[in-house]
């Protein structure tokens, strides 16, 4: 059942009683249930044939069946662009399918974040480069651990900063700032982009949402990214806010509880978490 509740106010605004409205959604959850497995089942079908027809169309387009006219190039790329938006698309629904299942078995390990980070940003190094944007990592915390899944949230980190890194302008800069505070670590991404519009602000993280309809084709987004984003971190006790500030791009930050640095981990004099 959900439930709605009112208070009820005579004309001076004070409160007389309550009003109160449930519903029965058993049957809108197993509506949800029944399309959410369709939807993965459709698309764990489409991923392989799909993977199957991008590599061919990649290797055509790169001359790998000799010199075709220029106009049939043109074609078959834009063919491989589409179809790997579409390996992206399936790739990204199906994740958010196994972190749901995850969540009964995570694997979480203790994960030295900084590490972890740098992994990102280089893995991100080119993408960055064909978008001309530089990016840097700052921040001290060097040896702060969290407890999760790395698959995951190498997830987490580059769905941020590849956002970070296609919203920004050429020749700007996107930082990727490490810092702990109050028993957690905080990792975030900042850019120089267009920030979001604030009557976008509430929807960003619901899945299929984008300011931009076009950014799909354009920047090959599915919007389900953030979608991933905020699942996984609900499966970490951990949270995921952003900020527009005045002096404008997006800083979005991710907060997860600190962990035991591991007892192999040797303690150097100087340095703290
Ligand atoms: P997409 O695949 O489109 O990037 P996401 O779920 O990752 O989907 O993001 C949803 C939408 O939120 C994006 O389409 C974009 O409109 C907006 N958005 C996300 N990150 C940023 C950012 N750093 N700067 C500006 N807008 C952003």
């Amino acid at each position: 059942f959900s439930m709605t509740k009112a208070p009820l106010r005579n004309r001076d605004g004070e409160i007389r009683g309550l009003v109160g409205i449930s519903r029965d959604v058993t049957e809108r959850q197993l509506n949800e249930q029944v399309r959410d497995e369709f939807v993965s089942t459709v698309s764990h079908e489409l991923r392989t044939p799909l993977t199957s027809i991008a590599g061919s169309l990649g290797l055509l387009a790169a001359g790998a069946a000799g010199t075709l006219p220029a106009n049939a190039v043109h074609l078959i790329k834009i063919a491989h662009g589409n179809c790997e938006r579409l390996v992206r698309l399936t790739n990204d629904i199906l994740d958010l399918q196994h972190i749901d299942r995850e969540a009964m078995d995570p694997q979480n390990e203790p994960i030295k974040v900084h590490a972890l980070v740098e992994k990102a940003v280089e893995a991100n190094k080119g993408y960055a480069e064909t978008y001309g944007v530089e990016v840097r990592l700052e921040g001290n915390a060097k040896r702060a651990y969290v407890n999760a899944n790395p698959d995951r949230l190498i997830q987490v980190i580059t769905n941020l900063l590849s956002n970070a890194i296609k919203f920004s302008p050429r020749g700007s800069e996107v930082t990727i700032a490490l810092a702990t505070g109050n028993g957690t670590v905080s990792i975030s991404v900042r850019d120089q982009g267009p920030g979001i519009p604030e009557s976008a602000r509430g929807r960003i993280f619901e899945k299929f949402f984008q300011v931009d309809a076009s950014d799909s084709r354009q920047k090959g987004g599915t919007g389900l990214g953030l979608a991933i984003v905020k699942q996984i971190l609900d499966h970490l006790d951990g949270r995921v806010e952003f900020k527009c500030p005045p002096e404008g791009g997006t800083i979005f930050t991710v907060r997860l509880p600190l962990a035991k640095v591991p007892a192999t981990e040797k303690a150097p004099a100087t340095e703290k978490t």
